[in-house]
């Protein structure tokens, strides 16, 4: 099969293959840029304007200015999601430094490079996502706040990844970083939810966690669905003594949690938790609605 990848590059549509990035980008050489993981439904970004929030946010604490408006990146996600072979997909939109003289230094790089990916992604087997996944906590730590804010959504995701080879090294599909003080931050790509007594606890952008943007909308939908929910500082006992657990991200939507470090969890797909993956997917298909088809 063809691969579907298309891209957009500061305002270029190409296919995946063509696509190129500049070698001197400081985003490839120093991971100096921002993104964002948009899905798209029905040939329709979801929460875009949340997506595009947090990305200007991100610029900002990076001091990175934007080269195009909200409304110009809006525009350049439709082009792109209309050049992908599919109604359905992932949007990877960066925003780098941009190409300039070697060395840490972003003053000379002039031109940031905005860079959009449409593709497929599958982050777990469709089967793992009704069995539910297996966990680990890993021993590689959550970099602090005062390193590198876990709010910004950076290029850099190498302490992620050292999380997560951790994870398939010990044949699990996700790792649960801790912070430096041990408190439960994230996964190494979603946030992360316990239910305890009927009730949702997910740990504080404050321990390590991104203010997820999935993570925002199962709170949401847990007030409406009457399911107390709170912020909570979490440790792996938590994790290991809870009646449910599970992940949230654009990505993985929500994933049910089987099992923490060998410890099996009572429920999975436990009663909370597929309330919320109903009340998920009657949000995405009450946002998202299919395009009229031109006769
Ligand atoms: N934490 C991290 C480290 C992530 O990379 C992601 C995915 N972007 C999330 C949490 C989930 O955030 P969201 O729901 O906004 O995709």
């Amino acid at each position: 099969m063809p691969d579907p990848t298309q891209c957009w590059i500061n305002g270029r549509l190409l296919s995946g293959e063509e696509a190129r990035v500049p070698v001197m980008d400081h985003g490839l050489l120093y991971g100096d840029g921002v993104f964002e993981g948009i899905r798209f439904y029905h040939g329709r970004p979801f929460r875009l304007q949340a997506h595009l929030r947090r990305l200007a946010d991100s610029c900002a604490a990076i001091r990175l200015t934007m080269p195009y408006s909200a409304e110009q990146l809006g525009k350049a996600v439709e082009e792109t999601i209309a050049a992908f072979p599919g109604e359905d997909g992932y949007l990877r939109l960066m925003i780098t430094r941009g190409s300039g003289p070697m060395g840490l230094d972003p003053a000379g790089c002039n031109n940031p490079n905005v860079i959009l990916i449409a593709t497929r992604l599958e982050m777990v087997h469709p089967e793992l996502r009704q069995e539910g996944i297996r966990l680990i906590v890993a021993a590689t730590r959550r970099l602090p706040a005062n390193g590198l804010d876990p709010r910004i959504k950076s290029l850099n995701y190498l302490n992620n990844i050292l999380a997560r080879m951790e994870a398939t090294r010990a044949g699990a599909q996700e790792a649960v970083l801790l912070n430096g003080q041990g408190r439960v931050a994230e996964g190494s790509a979603e946030n992360l939810f316990i239910v305890r007594d009927g009730r949702l606890d997910t740990p504080r952008p404050a321990d390590g966690a991104l203010a997820g943007i999935t993570r925002g909308i199962v709170l949401e939908l847990a007030a409406g669905l009457g399911i107390p929910a709170r912020e909570a500082p979490l440790t792996p006992y938590d994790l290991y003594t809870a009646d449910e657990c599970f992940l949230t991200g654009t990505g993985a939507e929500l994933i049910p949690v089987v099992e923490v470090d060998e410890r099996p969890l009572p429920s999975c797909p436990g009663p909370v938790f597929s309330s919320l993956a109903g009340a998920f997917r009657e949000l995405v298909a009450r946002e998202c609605t299919p395009k009229e088809t031109s006769r």
